[in-house]
C-alpha cells in the first residue's frame, strides 16, 4: 500500500500513473485526441474559442470584448448575443 504519495489515477479505468504527462496521454486514449490543450490544467478542447473561454476561468481575464461599449465576455457566443441585443450589430465594425 502506498501512503503519503500523490498517486495520479485515471478516472475512467482507475489505472494509476507516476506523472501527469503519462496520465494525460492515457486519458486521451479514452476521450479521443483534443486539438487544444489548456495550459493550466488537464482539460482538452476541440475548438480554439472554447479553449480561450476555458482558460479565462484560470486567468480571470474576459477574452471577448465589445468594441462599441467595451463590455467584456467569457464566451464568444455571449458577445455575439450582446452585439445583436445592445447594438443591433453582427459583431463586425460599423
Ligand atoms: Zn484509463
Ligand atoms: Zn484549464
Ligand atoms: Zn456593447
Amino acid at each position: 500500500m502506498v501512503s503519503g504519495g500523490s498517486c495520479l489515477e485515471c478516472s475512467v479505468c482507475c489505472k494509476s500513473f507516476s506523472n501527469r504527462d503519462s496520465l494525460k496521454k492515457h486519458r486521451n486514449a479514452h476521450f479521443g485526441i483534443y486539438r487544444y490543450q489548456c495550459k493550466f490544467c488537464d482539460k482538452g478542447l476541440f475548438n480554439p474559442d472554447d479553449l480561450i473561454s476555458h482558460e479565462s476561468w484560470h486567468t480571470g481575464v474576459m477574452p471577448f470584448r465589445c468594441h462599441i461599449c467595451n463590455a467584456s465576455f467569457r464566451y464568444k457566443r455571449v458577445l455575439r448575443c450582446h452585439m445583436l441585443k445592445a447594438h443591433q450589430a453582427s459583431g463586425s465594425q460599423t
